[in-house]
């Protein structure tokens, strides 16, 4: 493991590679001084000017930045350093009613009755300017969350203008959809979303939502919200009518007062199973359309058969991309007991390789843990892991002085009643669990009460099929893992939560058909 230098602190090269013996230069070749260098990164910081951050942000209310009413504020803090970015409007009652009515009149008087040929313009124009801006959102999706450039710049801003290129190409198309001959918006949507992915979770709600005709009053997570304004800043460049979109900031309190809004007519809400399940509850009898996309806890299943490197870099992958902060991440290993061994050791090996540090650096693979909070719930239940009796690894690691950080982590010797199996940690820590057979690795992967996303490492296709035939999950990966696309319908069921996003199916939802 390589902390990362840059922002963050110093650099170790602790893990990996063992140190050459002293020798004075002028008695090697060339090629043994190649060697015995340590061919660490030069830093690469990306420059952070490219996305100046206000001191203060208001609410977008109406096509406008406008004050909360209470004149309350909160800060949002850059999670690899502490240091405070900006304060933020906290939306209370009164600022949730004047977002809602906002969206009301937009949707009666702009927004609805506009040719749906009409609105795919403006995604279209949403989606251009974000691939315009792309390195802008890149580098402040990482200040104000964390994840390192390189996802951010790769993954969250590519795949949020996607999604409204996707949309876009929907919203004149709904007729031939297969929803029946005039399907109709349902009206305002109160949309709330989490910090894990703050951009993408807002284009993931917001694009199939407008697409459908609705109007949106969307509710970022207290600890990310500097995306979401940004790209209410970005629906003022594309000159969307007033209203059709509204960004309320603030903490849980504000999205509980969105959900229960009476003039809001669809919910949709992304986040932790027990605040889920709390809106369900606010929700019940209202007649309101509700969609939940909450935790999981998947596993990602490694046969004998399967290639060693491939698979290993999909469980890199699956629990170490975005520190592990994602939903449908991998973090039960399930692993032939045949191979169990050879696959940790070249995993551990692999773990060496990855970098920690600087979110701003583009060699970092692995950035900071979004917020205090985050952090000591991580340490909680990966002391619970130990205190168990599970066997905890991580590679020699020097993590930064300041912000909130974890090594990426592997318990091996897990059962099955484990809280580190059970539980979702929501960050890079890995348990691992063997199987004998193929009906083993089926009942052991639906031993949890989610059922979002699972992952199969094979050779042979017969044994994919016959596997995602019975695992309970809404997304079966194969032989590759957290692959996400506009046009694929994604979500789970149980514990997990319900109606899907992308894809057609995810227009399903926005639409009274
Ligand atoms: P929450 O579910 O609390 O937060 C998700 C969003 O809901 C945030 O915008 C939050 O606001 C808002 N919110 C909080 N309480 C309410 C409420 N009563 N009514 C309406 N909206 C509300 O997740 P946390 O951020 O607290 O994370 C806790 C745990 O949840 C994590 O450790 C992780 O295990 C899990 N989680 C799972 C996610 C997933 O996608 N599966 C995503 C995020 C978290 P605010 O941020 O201001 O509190």
């Amino acid at each position: 493991m390589q902390a990362g230098k840059g922002g963050n602190g110093g650099r170790s090269s602790a893990g990996g590679r063992a140190a050459p013996a002293a020798e004075p230069a002028g008695h090697r070749t060339a090629a043994e001084q190649a060697a015995a260098t340590d061919w660490d990164y030069a830093p690469a910081p990306e420059s952070r000017d490219i996305a100046a951050i206000a001191p203060e942000y208001g609410l977008f209310i109406g096509g406008e930045f406008v004050a909360a009413a209470s004149g309350q504020s909160f800060a949002t803090v850059n999670p690899a350093t502490e240091e405070p970015l900006a304060q933020v409007a906290e939306a209370g009652p009164a600022d949730v009613d004047r977002g809602v009515a906002a969206a009301r009149a937009a949707y009666e008087q702009a927004w609805g009755p506009m040719p749906p040929a009409e609105r795919a313009k403006y995604l279209y124009r949403i989606a251009r300017i974000l691939q315009e801006r792309s390195r802008e959102f890149a580098v402040l999706e990482s200040l104000d969350n964390g994840k390192p450039i390189k996802e951010s710049r790769d993954v969250d801003v590519p795949l949020a203008a996607a999604h409204f290129f996707y949309h876009a190409g929907w919203a004149d198309k709904l007729e031939h959809a297969g929803f029946g001959p005039s399907p109709r918006p349902i009206g305002v949507a109160g949309q709330v979303i989490p910090w894990n992915f703050p951009l993408l979770m807002a284009a993931w709600k917001l694009a199939p939502a407008l697409a459908a005709g609705n109007t949106c009053v969307l509710k970022p997570a207290e600890t990310t919200p500097l995306t979401a304004l940004r790209l209410a800043e970005v629906c003022q460049q594309a000159g969307l009518p007033p209203g059709v979109v509204n960004v309320l900031t603030g903490a849980g309190e504000t999205g509980a007062a969105l959900v229960a809004h009476p003039g809001v007519d669809k919910v949709a809400f992304t986040g932790s199973t027990e605040v889920g399940k709390q809106i369900q509850r606010t929700v019940a009898g209202t007649g309101k359309r509700l969609t939940l996309e909450l935790g999981g806890k998947a596993a990602n299943v490694v046969f004998d058969d399967a290639p060693v490197e491939a698979a290993v870099e999909g469980i890199v992958n699956g629990i170490f991309f975005n520190q592990g902060h994602v939903c449908c991440a991998g973090s039960r290993l399930l692993v032939q007991e045949s191979v169990a061994d050879a696959v940790v050791e070249r995993l551990r090996d692999r773990l060496g390789t990855l970098r920690l540090g600087d979110p701003l650096d583009k060699n970092t693979d692995i950035g900071a843990i979004n917020s205090r909070p985050q952090l000591d719930k991580i340490r909680e239940l990966s002391a619970a892991g130990e205190a168990e009796g599970a066997e905890r690894w991580s590679p020699p690691c020097q993590l930064p002085p300041r912000g909130f950080w974890f090594p990426p982590t592997v318990f091996t010797g897990v059962s099955q009643s484990h809280r580190i199996a059970r539980e979702e940690i929501f960050g890079p820590v890995l348990s691992v669990l063997t199987f004998r057979t193929p009906q083993e690795a089926v009942d052991k992967a639906n031993n949890t009460p989610y059922g979002l996303s699972a992952g199969v490492w094979t050779d042979k296709g017969s044994r994919i099929l016959w596997l995602a035939q019975r695992l309970r999950a809404g997304v079966v990966w194969a032989n590759t893992y957290n692959r996400f696309d506009p046009a694929s319908p994604f979500g789970g069921y149980r514990e997990s939560g319900f109606g899907r996003e992308g894809g057609r199916h995810g227009l399903a939802a926005y639409l009274d058909a």
